[in-house]
């Protein structure tokens, strides 16, 4: 039988998410003898893979580059699950769309002046930093998602009842709207 493929994301979120995937702790053991990794920031992978069977994605959508991987893995990946509050809602980094238009101007003279204590300018080299979206937007708003795991971060033992069946075998699917696995 094929070996399920995993995959996680990390767009415009704090990592907290994946932390907590991090805490299955020994249950990771267990899942790694049923599941490959193709992709992930824990492992030292530069290129989104095909054929993906199962995506978590951590994030907003918040800059250029984050939209162009969001593209790839959607048409790379059978499955895609909102993975915590950033990616499902926008959440916290959406905060700067309350600015309104001006907003990327002001993040960012805000973070490289106003916070700064040296070297205080805006960064000036080409692609130095993504191009800001003009506004922060949860995963589904770009692409289609299957399915919605909410929380800021969601628990592990979340996380855990989500990826269980794959522990058997079963590889996930859609079914109408709902996501099953076998
Ligand atoms: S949902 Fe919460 S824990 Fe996850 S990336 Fe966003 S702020 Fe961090």
């Amino acid at each position: 039988m094929d070996r399920i493929r995993l995959a996680t994301v990390w767009f415009g979120g704090c990592s907290g998410c994946h932390m907590s995937f991090l805490d299955l702790d020994e249950y990771l053991i267990e899942l790694a003898a049923k599941v490959d990794l193709v992709y992930s920031p824990v492992a030292d992978i530069k290129e989104y893979p095909d054929n993906v069977d199962l995506c978590l994605i951590e994030g907003a959508i918040c800059n250029q580059d984050n939209l162009e991987l969001l593209r790839k893995v959607r048409a790379r990946t059978k499955v895609l699950v909102a993975f915590g509050d950033c990616a499902v809602t926008a959440n916290v980094p959406a905060i700067r769309n309350q600015l309104g238009p001006a907003n990327r101007q002001s993040v960012l003279q805000r973070a490289y002046v106003e916070n700064a204590q040296h070297n205080q300018s805006l960064p000036k080299q080409d692609g130095i930093v993504p191009l800001l979206l003009p506004r922060v937007m949860p995963v589904h708003e770009v692409v289609r998602v299957e399915h919605f795991l909410p929380g800021c971060p969601p628990p592990a033992d979340r996380i855990k009842a989500l990826v269980e069946p794959m522990l058997s075998g079963a590889k996930p699917r859609l079914e109408g709207t709902q996501l099953k696995f076998g």
